[in-house]
């Protein structure tokens, strides 16, 4: 089996977060900035062009950024007005931009300074900018000038129509998640060697679609969003962060994720009506909150306080393959069809551990279940996983449990199409 590792995490798609004149900001602080009146005006460099030594030849670049505007545009009250303009940069002065928003390539120093360190292993950076109230006024966009970029697939290259949607979600004000098969993932991948059998990334997934619309609401009237739901976990111990993930009770779908302050408290807004399972991850341990939370009654739960105790470490495998090539890309299947897959850890307890999809339309052969081990404490596991023709397209995770009570979980590692 040929192990390809794609990318690291982390590093691809950087997003500078700048605040009008209060310095500097991380990514993680700039929660919940957005544009006040929900319409983006943003100047699109002619730099941006297929005779651009990087981009292949050909590539349909304008269609790429249309189609990534409209999928944002499709589900939350957000329009965005583009022009094409000939000036190459941003004139930044200090912290504060100059309000133009703009997408560009340039390979000006200040560019090939910004993107030196990781080569052409990151794809783009955005750049916010947002007043004290919290109201972005201007968001670039750089594609870094050294990495390879198409929009037919090409292996090796970053799919511009991936990269403008992703980045355009940070324009939004949105910010990273840790679902593999989310367009806000950490990662923007390049394209791998598996050409159409796992095309680019290019839809919005649930937790996308919740994120945007916790922020601008949507424009249809069906009464079908948005609702919220917010609660507090009491940890054991010091305070930090914990990621809280919501699943469809149904299906199992991964419908939205959010983070906890470090005092446990959480919300999560622009969810569709529904039956949810709630589930936390916090410093490598995991569990349900216990009960559902019911959202076709009401347009807001609030969860009581949940005393949430210690659980063993669990088993979180880094990469996840079909047709055995490993990344850290979420698997996308089709309806109807069976798969061997793959999952790649470092943890020999994934030996004893059973793996399970919640929801009626995934089923796994446990009977089928292999485990190799790769060397320098990889171990990958195996088994053949069968998609019900009538799964609900979306996110679904994968979970391992042992005997012993030990659980591992491989957040929305599948993508079903
Ligand atoms: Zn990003």
């Amino acid at each position: 089996m040929r192990l390809t590792v794609l990318l690291s995490l982390l590093m691809l798609s950087t997003t500078l977060v700048y605040g009008g004149s209060v310095g500097a900001l991380s990514g993680d602080e700039a929660s919940g900035v957005k544009w006040k009146n929900s319409t983006v005006k943003i100047a699109v460099s002619t730099t941006i062009d297929d005779s651009a030594p990087n981009i292949k030849n050909g590539s349909r670049i304008r269609e790429a950024l249309f189609r990534s505007i409209l999928r944002w545009e499709a589900v939350a009250d957000v329009r965005f007005i583009t022009e094409y303009v000939e000036r190459e940069t941003t004139s930044t002065k200090g912290n504060s931009g100059d309000g133009i928003s703009l997408i560009t390539m340039s390979s000006l120093p200040e560019f090939v300074q910004l993107f030196g360190k990781s080569g052409s292993r990151e794809a783009a950076r955005t750049r916010v900018y947002f007043d004290k109230r919290g109201n972005i006024y201007e968001a670039d966009i750089f594609l870094n000038p050294f990495a390879l970029f198409s929009t037919d697939g090409s292996y090796g290259t970053f799919d511009l129509e991936s990269v403008f949607t992703h980045e355009l979600g940070h324009v939004l004000g949105l910010r990273h998640n840790h679902i593999p098969s989310s367009m806000m993932f950490d990662a923007v991948s390049e394209n791998g060697p598996l050409g159409p059998l796992a095309p680019p990334r290019r839809d919005l997934l649930s937790a996308d679609i919740a994120a945007v619309r916790s922020l601008y609401g949507t424009i249809s009237e069906d009464g079908e969003c948005c609702a919220a739901v917010s609660g507090r976990l009491l940890f054991t111990g010091k305070g930090t962060k914990a990621g809280v993930f919501v699943e469809e009770f149904e299906t199992g779908r991964l419908i939205a994720v959010t983070e906890s302050s470090t005092d446990g408290k959480f919300d999560i807004a622009g969810l569709s009506d529904g039956i949810y399972n709630l589930f936390w991850l916090r410093d490598g341990t995991f569990g349900y909150i216990d009960g559902y939370v019911d959202l076709t009654r009401t347009n807001g739960t609030i969860i009581e306080t949940q005393r949430v105790r210690s659980f063993e470490p669990i088993y979180v495998p880094t990469f996840i393959g079909i047709y055995g090539i490993l990344s850290e890309s979420a698997v996308s299947l089709r309806k109807g069809e069976q798969y061997r897959v793959f999952f790649g850890g470092q943890d020999a307890a994934v030996e004893s551990m059973t793996p399970l999809v919640r929801g009626p339309f995934i089923t796994i052969d446990a009977s089928t279940k292999q485990v190799e081990n790769y060397g320098r404490g990889l171990f990958v596991t195996s088994f053949i996983l069968k998609v019900d023709a009538d799964a609900p397209s979306g996110a679904y995770s994968v979970m391992f449990i042992s005997e012993d009570g030990r659980t591992g979980i491989s957040l929305g590692a599948i993508d079903i199409r």
